[in-house]
């Protein structure tokens, strides 16, 4: 029987059209539908307009709004494929990994670097690949671009320009597509673990620092004075931060005994932080700080919004960032 594949459009260049003010999204799904069934094989597609925005335009409030329909929904489907613009989809797809929790269809997402009315557009490629892993029965939320599937919570937006605009950062690609069709690694699929729960609950009182030779601990403090709750701080290296001149690790440790949630991670793309290696790591995990380990910024920031929408308790806060919840984080000791 014909797999049922939903699809749920946001915008972005994908869907794109030249307006007064520039390249905007405008085509509906319908508008869509010729050039989506040519990459439809035999599947059956059902198709939805969530919203019509540039990627930019996305707030937490819309991947509340889109986990609770894909929620909804994901009975009546096979898979779900996502429509979305490139520049914030990282975000989306990584939170969306956090709140579909057991999610047991295929949920991918895709966008493009040309509009699908271009005559040589990535559009019908990518939509392809994402129509093609929604309807393989390998549950999880996922990113297909450029003839590539990846989790969710593992890709990020590396080029503004090329076709190979999504990289899986520090970990493998789900499936590829060659001359053999498209090949899934079934190792690297997340297992499901249990039934699947909605859970969209978010705080936006996250911040996102990233270090740079002379920034003034004073910084620190303004954050937290306006209300924020949780920062993820980008660090140097394996996750360095200073101490001397400014004390900034200390500054950190004084807002983390004021009930601060910090994660530090690295500005390095590839290949993660580790704390325990420098001195410059260490103060800063004596000081009570979490590791993002490999995590990508996408990643670690989505997970402390979720997180810290799921719980105050600072033990269990803690007790989250300790485990992987969806394959968004390589923890010490479970390398392959
Ligand atoms: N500005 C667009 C967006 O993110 C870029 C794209 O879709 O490629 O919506």
């Amino acid at each position: 029987m014909a797999k049922k594949i939903l699809i749920i459009n946001t915008g972005g260049t994908l869907s794109s059209v030249m307006k007064e003010n520039g390249l905007a999204p405008g085509l509906s799904t319908e508008e869509m539908l010729k050039e989506l069934r040519m990459v439809s094989g035999d599947t059956k597609l059902a198709l939805m307009d969530f919203c019509s925005l540039d990627s930019a335009n996305i707030f937490p409030e819309d991947w509340a709004a889109l986990a609770a329909k894909i929620g909804e929904l994901r009975s009546s489907y096979d898979g779900i494929v996502v429509i979305h613009g490139t520049d914030t989809l990282a975000y989306t797809s990584s939170m969306l990994s956090f709140m579909l929790h057991n999610i047991n269809i295929p949920v991918v997402i895709t966008g493009s670097q040309l509009s699908i009315t271009h005559p040589v557009a990535d559009a019908m490629e990518n939509c392809r690949c994402a129509i093609y892993m929604a309807a393989s029965g390998c549950p999880g939320v996922f990113v297909a671009f450029n003839r590539k599937v990846m989790l969710g919570c593992r890709a990020s937006k590396i080029r503004t320009q090329s076709f190979d605009a999504f990289e899986s950062v520090n970990h493998p690609y789900v499936a590829e597509i060659s001359s053999q069709g498209m090949h899934i690694h079934k190792h690297v699929l997340q297992q499901r673990t249990g039934v699947f729960k909605l859970r969209p609950k978010y705080s936006d009182q996250v911040f996102l620092l990233k270090l740079y030779p002379g920034i003034h601990r004073s910084m620190l403090r303004s954050i937290a004075d306006q209300g924020y709750r949780g920062i993820y701080i980008e660090a140097y290296g394996l996750g360095g931060m200073p101490f001397v001149r400014h004390d900034f690790i200390t500054a950190v440790s004084e807002l983390i005994d004021q009930g601060m949630t910090i994660v530090v991670g690295t500005q390095c793309r590839y290949e993660g932080s580790n704390l325990s290696i420098y001195e410059t790591g260490m103060r800063s995990l004596e000081g009570g700080v979490l590791q993002a380990y490999d995590m990508t910024t996408e990643a670690a920031m989505t997970k402390l919004m979720w997180v810290l929408g799921q719980t105050q308790k600072l033990s269990e806060i803690r007790d989250y960032f300790s485990v992987d919840l969806s394959g968004e984080v390589t923890l010490p000791g479970t390398e392959d």
